[in-house]
This record gives structure tokens, sequence and C-alpha cells, in this order.
């Protein structure tokens, strides 16, 4: 994060505005929307300015920058085509640790004026670091677009009941769970429309039946976060990430899907990292059955697909065995994240009628897998966790009759900003992958489908050539 959001409170406090152009009628419009008390300081002003000049709604000081001027200034903005002026007001501001903000000229600016969306008492500001304001503007017009207009009044209706929800419901998660209802339901409904009569009815009724409710039983949500594109999660996925209590995850899960999660739910990562205690499968097991017995909602996150080698099978038997309630819900495995992203057929009408996921692992330094099977002609292979044993499974399939001219991908880190791929055949792709040095989770896949795909790789045409 390159700048720290805040949001100011500016009522009666004086701020300094140096400029009288359009720019400055705009932050002076915005920061007496903010409550702000107003000296502006120009030689000559846009009609705009003068007009509020002339109702007394600002101060104008029709002369030159003093740095007095400074004393006892909340914040100052420089909107002025005089650059030593801006320069001249900007350090004599970072002398006395004021916030000053030069328009458009972010070096001399101590913070920077985000893009708006002002819905009040909703404001949401959009910053870029400075780097592309005019993105940061159509960001703010996708918000603007998808937050409706009376959302404002949604947050007026919400603080009139705060504290009394506050004193009825006594714990945070039932007072969340409780605005949840409101705002995604009937209630919400009511008072975007503006039938607020009705709204604080129905309210009312649901907050007396919150308090006689008994603790809700809390419930595991086993849930596949997908190859590791956040964009790549399902709506319910989300949906359930933002309402958990508590997250369940481990190595695969990508950070960035992992920051799709509700800010405040309690992550807890159970997963392997090299020098760390990692926890069995049953000590995963028992940590899901009491969380979810304290009456959490736990979404249990899985890479990929929860249960295509993901072991959610065994999670499942446990938390049925012990009567805590499951739902499953689906991922985009690897081999289809992968395929998407590398354009890749699993299937193709010439060239693979079928198209088998297998495990690579190795058991005791090797890989016991049905090889005869696997050697078929006109099928796609793809191997999970197959990077170790990728040196067997070539020799392998070629022993049991594949050519050895079969094309063969890797992926790495696949539908991620740090995606590789190795394309070459079941003769090369030791050496390549060697080479390579792969070292996040790895997808191999086996078939002419990849030829297919990148018929047109000048290095895997080589390679098949010498054939
Ligand atoms: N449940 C997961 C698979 C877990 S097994 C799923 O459905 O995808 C772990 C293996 O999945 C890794 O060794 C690797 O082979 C594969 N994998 C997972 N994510 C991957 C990714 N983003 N790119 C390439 N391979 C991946």
């Amino acid at each position: 994060m390159q700048t720290f959001p805040i949001f100011l409170s500016l009522q009666d406090r004086p701020v300094l505005v140096v400029g009288g152009s359009e720019p400055a009628a705009r932050k002076v419009e915005l920061l007496l929307s903010a409550g702000a008390r107003v000296t502006l300081i120009a030689d000559t002003v846009v009609g705009e300015i003068a007009q509020l000049i002339a109702e007394a709604r600002i101060s104008w000081a029709g002369r030159g920058f003093d740095d007095d001027d400074l004393s006892g200034m909340a914040l100052v903005i420089v909107a002025t085509g005089d650059e030593a002026l801006a320069a001249r007001v900007s350090s004599a501001a970072q002398r006395r640790s004021l916030p000053v903000n030069v328009v458009d000229r972010p070096l001399l600016s101590s913070f920077i004026m985000p893009a708006i969306v002002d819905r009040a008492p909703i404001t949401i500001a959009i910053s870029t670091g400075g780097t592309a304001p005019a993105l940061a503007r159509r960001i703010r017009a996708e918000i603007e677009r998808a937050l409706p207009a009376a959302i404002g009044r949604l947050a007026r209706f919400a603080e009139i009941f705060r504290v009394q929800v506050r004193r009825t419901l006594e714990s945070s998660r039932d007072r969340r769970r409780f605005w949840d209802r409101v705002f995604a339901g009937r209630i919400g409904e009511l008072a975007l429309a503006g039938d607020e009569i009705a709204a604080r009815r129905e309210l009312i009724r649901l907050l007396d039946s919150a308090r006689n409710e008994n603790a809700p039983a809390g419930m595991v949500h086993l849930v596949g976060a997908g190859p590791g594109d956040p964009d790549l999660l399902t709506m319910k996925a989300h949906r359930l990430m933002q309402r958990a209590d508590v997250i369940v995850y481990d190595r695969l899960v990508s950070p960035e899907v992992l920051a799709m999660a509700r800010r405040d739910a309690e992550r807890i990562f159970v997963g392997k990292r090299r020098g760390e205690h990692c926890q069995t499968q049953s000590e995963i097991n028992r940590r899901l059955v009491s969380l979810a017995r304290a009456g959490n909602s736990v979404v249990r996150l899985k890479g990929g697909d929860p249960l295509v080698f993901g072991r959610g099978g065994e999670e499942i038997e446990a938390l049925v065995r012990a009567g805590v309630a499951v739902e499953v819900v689906p991922g985009i495995t690897a081999a289809l994240g992968c395929a998407a992203s590398a354009a890749i057929p699993l299937t193709h009408r010439d060239h693979a009628q079928a198209c088998i996921f297998v495990t690579g692992q190795l058991k005791d330094g090797t890989v016991s897998l049905d090889w005869p099977m696997l050697a078929r002609p006109r099928q796609t292979v793809v191997v999970y966790m197959g990077a170790e044993s990728l040196p067997i499974i070539a020799a392998r399939l070629v022993e049991h009759g594949l050519s050895p001219a079969t094309p063969i991908a890797l992926i790495e880190n696949g539908t991620t900003n740090q995606e590789r791929r190795v394309v070459g055949t079941l003769a090369t792709i030791e050496q390549q992958a060697r080479r390579a040095a792969l070292e996040g989770p790895t997808l191999c896949m086996i078939g002419e489908v990849i030829g297919v795909s990148l018929a047109r790789d000048p290095e895997l045409q080589d390679q098949r050539a010498s054939f």
C-alpha cells in the first residue's frame, strides 16, 4: 500500500485553498460539502468562487500567500498554475507538518485526493497511488453504476437502530449476522425504496426473534478456491468467504484469493511450509469439528476443487461422523484452469476421446499407476502432483507404448501472474524441466491435444521433428 487511506473529519475546521481557477472551485465545493471553513488566497477568481465569496460561504484574501496564512489550518490545497507559488506553499506546509495537496503534482503533495463516490453518509475513495487518475475515474464510474443511488438511505436507516441492536445482541457475531439479514433481505429493500415505516416494523420483529433464537449451530463449507486467479472463484465461494467467521486454508490457496475473504474473519493456515510443523489430516479434521461446534460458520478453503486430489472426502466423513453440517462448493480444478489458460482442449474430436486425471505422488520412491491404461492412444492424461515423479512417468509411458514424440506440457502456477509453461515431448521433458527449475505447484498434461494448441510453438516443432 503506497498511501494510507483515512477519512478526515473537517466539520468546522479551517482549510486553506491557494488558487482561484476552475480546479480550485471544484476543491472548494468538496471541502464545503465536508463542512470545512475555507479561506481562499488568489489574486483573481473564477465566477463560481466569486459567487461563494459574495454569499460569504468562504473567506477570501485578495492578495499573495504569506507563510502565516498556514497557522491554525487543518489542511492545505493548492490549485494554481503558478509553479513557484505551488512549490513555496507546499514546502512551507510540509515544514509545519501540515497535510498539503498540490493538484496534479504528486511530488509536491503529502496526500493524494482520491476519486470519490459520495452517497452520504457512505463515502468511497479510490486511489491508484497517483499512477493513473484516469483509471481511478473509471473504477469510480463502475462503482457508481453498481451501487444504488439510495444506498446512503440504507446507512442512515441502520444508524437509527445501531445502539438498540448492540444492546440486544451481545456477541459481535450475532450482530453481524443480524445486519447481514437486514441488508440482504426485504428490510434492506424496503429501506432503499424509502418505505421506512415498514422497514422499521420488520426490523424490530427480526430483532425480537434474533434475541429469542438459540445460538445457531455452526457448519463447515468445503469450498473450492480454484487454481489461483481470484476471478475464477465461484460467486457462492465469494459470498461464503464474505460471511465466514473462520477461514481454514492451505498452501495452494493464493494470497489474492484469500484477500477476498471478510477482513475480520479469523484465518487459520493448516498447510505445509518448509521448516514448520505440518498438521496431520486428523488434526485438521478435529479442528474443523471444534470450530463448527463453537457456532462458527467455517469456510474450509482448498485449492482447485475440494474433491479432486484434495482429501475433501476425508474431511466430509469426519464432519458427518461428528454430526456437523457440511456443504461442498465446487471450484475450478487445476486441470481445467491450466487447460483454459494455455488454450489446450482436454478433449478433441480427432485427438482425444477421453481425459484422465491421475496423481503422480510418489509412495516409497515410486509411482504405481495403471500404465497400460495411461499409455493408450487418443486420450489426454493430466497428472497432479507429478513434478517429482516426471522422469518415472515419462519413462513408463514410453515403455508401455506411447511414442517418445508425444507432446507434454508442464504448467507451473497456472492462471496466476507467475504462470510458466514448459512444452516438450516425453523424450525431452525431463531435461527441460530441470533447466526450468519449476518450484510452484505444477500440472503435467500429456497427449496430442497439446500439439493442437501449441502446434505453432517452434520449440515443440523442433523437438518433434527429431523423431
Ligand atoms: N484440489 C486441487 C488439487 C490438489 S493436489 C485441484 O483441484 O486443483 C495439488 C496439485 O494440484 C499440485 O501438485 C499441482 O499438480 C496441481 N495444481 C494446483 N494448483 C495448480 C496451479 N495453479 N497450477 C498448476 N498446478 C496446480
